[in-house]
């Protein structure tokens, strides 16, 4: 007799609860299920249930955050906690977050098939408003936990229907004032993990089944005032011209291939918002505000990419006869995770025969928050063709199965098995 198979020995029930929770904002161009809505809400009170299945005690703290508890043995504080979010952006996939939470909840299933009881207590949570898609500011479910929410910005959010943050809440049930609540101390918990999808071609293309993330980065991001002169656009010759766009069209290029060039540490670069004034057809474009934004595994070549920049930026104002204001917006170094949790994942994949690469996340996670709570790592299993944020967004079954495999051995080290 072989080895038993995953299937075998477990069933299928991650691939089939991440089919579930797909129908929670289903619609003909992918899942849309935003923080605070119906189907949020519904997505939640599933995973409810399936916690309470298990036997697990669930509390929802003031925030919205889902917290199901797997008792220890003697020991009432110091949880080991795993877990991702389930809100999702527009037209999304069915794994980005959902797989985290539901792979903490496998890991639970596969321990009490197993009748394994463990030292410390362990924590699947769900965290609320991950995506920034519907406040424009995101992790805001995790930032309350650790205490990082700044309740002005908060109070001041909007949603493009014009409901305000507190309106949102407040209609699932929740009050903006108790937020703060939801904040734990950092005794409450041993250690945190979340298991999440790559979002990246990186894995994919180094045939690496597990990714351990050392460290999250952060975008630094600048708005640049690019001011020129407006004037008719019939009369102005093309000699006299101080058009503030044509500027912005060279730097939007030049932040490009600044980016394309570098990829030993796979920068990116991306101008997101651009702001033209008058915005008139038949004026030259006297003014220009455009954000653009770096990100790269590694921080000093993030900012050697910005100081070039800055310098062509330079050479395109004079050239043009433009003026240039820059201003900082962010420019966060990356948040480091834990090396003895990312030792203890790896040790796991050798240990199972699993390939690995050490890396750092392009994009921010609620890990890079509870990072600054307790001891927290990352596991990540590849998206094929690094495609994330769309209905396209895949993870093969046995790569998930590695990922699940990976994060119940280290919940198991971390928690203690009696
Ligand atoms: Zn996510």
């Amino acid at each position: 007799m072989g080895k038993p198979s995953y299937h075998e020995e477990r069933g299928l029930a991650i691939h089939f609860l991440l089919d579930v929770f797909s129908r929670f904002g289903y619609g003909a161009n992918g899942i849309t299920r935003l923080a605070y809505s119906e189907s949020d809400k519904l997505a939640k009170r599933q995973f409810i249930q399936l916690c309470e299945n298990e036997g697990m005690n669930v509390r929802v703290d003031d925030a919205g955050n889902v917290i199901a508890r797997r008792a220890g043995v003697g020991i009432e504080k110091c949880a080991v906690a795993c877990g991702s979010h389930l809100d999702s952006v527009i037209n999304a996939g069915s794994y980005d977050g959902v797989l985290g939470v539901l792979a903490g909840l496998e890991v639970v299933r596969m321990l009490n098939r197993k009748n394994i009881k463990t030292k410390y207590p362990i924590e699947v949570i769900a965290f609320t408003c991950e995506e920034s898609t519907r406040f424009g500011v995101s992790t805001i479910g995790s930032k309350a936990m650790v205490g990082l929410l700044d309740m002005n910005i908060i109070t001041g959010l909007t949603d493009k229907t014009g409901i305000s943050f507190e309106e949102a809440v407040r209609l699932q049930a929740f009050d903006l004032a108790r937020f703060p609540q939801a904040h734990r101390s950092s005794d409450d918990l041993k250690a945190f993990i979340e298991l999440h999808i790559e979002q990246g071609p990186v894995l994919e293309q180094k045939k690496k089944q597990i990714g351990v993330v050392g460290s999250i980065a952060a975008p630094t991001r600048y708005r640049l005032i690019i001011s020129g002169e407006a004037g008719h656009s019939g009369t102005t010759t093309m000699q006299l011209r101080k058009d503030a766009l044509v500027g912005a069209a060279e730097v939007i290029l030049a932040v490009e291939k600044i980016a394309t060039l570098e990829q030993h540490f796979y920068s990116v670069g991306t101008v997101g918002s651009l702001h033209v004034y008058p915005n008139s057809v038949n004026t030259i474009p006297g003014k220009v505000e455009l954000i653009y934004e770096f990100r790269s595994n590694d921080c000093a070549t993030k900012h050697q990419l910005n100081l070039n920049l800055l310098s062509i930026v330079n050479d395109i104002a004079d050239r043009r006869k433009l003026t240039v204001e820059s201003q900082l917006l962010s420019d966060e170094s990356p948040i480091e995770l834990n090396s003895f949790i990312g030792n203890i994942i790896k040790e796991s994949c050798e240990k199972r025969d699993i390939s690995f690469l050490e890396m750092a996340s392009g994009a921010g996670h609620d890990a890079m928050n509870m990072a600054k709570l307790c001891p927290t790592g990352m596991i990540f299993v590849p998206s094929v063709r690094g495609i994330s944020h769309q209905p396209g967004e895949f993870t093969e079954p046995f790569d998930i199965e590695a990922g699940v495999d990976i994060l119940y051995d280290t919940m198991l080290r971390l928690a203690e098995p009696i």
